[in-house]
């Protein structure tokens, strides 16, 4: 049995446990804020044998130095990562098990280039930290857009029935620009909806399941004609469309 706690970190960092019941072991995916990790495991009487790492930003691994010392827990990181205190690097493409869990290592450059997405086929999780957020996806701080637009393409072959968790709560915001890109879009009209009402009662926006964001993520959507009308981009490269909303997102 996997149950999984999303919370808050830092301003607006989510943070990720993963527990499994029958081996009585707890993950976490990243490291944002050591305090409020150990505030979450103590609240649910869960102890942490392992850290999973998705790629070298502050926000993300800021607590793992505190928490490896404290727990002693093994840390797993993309070797790019070149996080000094990682037990286990990964390449990228690995099948790794984590505190009895399957999870495939499945590198996504473009928001960095050390990023990797961890995902539990059989418990139906993709943790893509920045990569992809519902409604959206990272900043293109380090890859290109060939290269960002290949990892998104590549979370979307994933199934729709499985459920997307992400480093942040950018939902709302990133909603009002899926929406000025993808207006007449019924089902991203109703997802804001739910969003707006989340915010307001001060609720999480995810986990969120894949099938819906394919729906309504314009990065997800870049073959769909209207928004390829809206930027005047109608025969236009799939990598070409996502070229052009990201840096139309940057300036929104
Ligand atoms: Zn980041």
């Amino acid at each position: 049995m996997i149950e999984t706690l999303i919370f808050p970190c830092l301003q607006d960092n989510f943070g990720l446990l993963i527990h499994n019941s029958k081996e009585n072991k707890t993950l976490s995916i990243d490291a944002p804020e050591a305090a409020a990790i150990e505030k979450a495991l103590i609240q649910k009487g869960w102890q942490l044998d392992e850290i999973l790492i998705t790629h070298h930003h502050f926000d993300h691994v800021a607590g793992a130095a505190a928490l490896k010392e404290k727990m002693g827990c093994k840390i797993t990181a993309p070797k790019k990562t070149k996080l000094a205190i990682a037990d286990v690097e990964l390449e990228g493409d690995e099948e790794i098990i984590a505190c009895g869990i399957k999870f495939q290592a499945i590198p996504t450059p473009g928001h960095t280039l050390d990023q990797i997405a961890y995902y539990a086929p059989e418990e139906k999780i993709l943790a893509a930290a920045d990569a992809l957020f519902s409604l959206g996806c990272g900043r293109m701080f380090e890859g290109t857009a060939a290269e960002f637009w290949d990892s998104l393409n590549r979370l979307s072959q994933l199934p729709d029935d499985i459920m997307l968790y992400c480093g942040h709560e950018y939902t709302q915001a990133n909603a009002r620009f899926a929406l000025h890109v993808d207006p007449n879009n019924i089902a991203l009209q109703r997802r804001s909806q739910e969003v707006e009402q989340l915010r307001k009662l001060n609720k999480h926006t995810l986990p969120i399941s894949l099938g819906l964001e394919k729906q309504t993520n314009p990065f997800l959507r870049v073959s769909d004609p209207a928004i390829r009308a809206k930027l005047n981009l109608p025969v236009a490269s799939n990598e070409e469309v996502f070229a052009a909303l990201r840096a139309l997102k940057d300036k929104f």
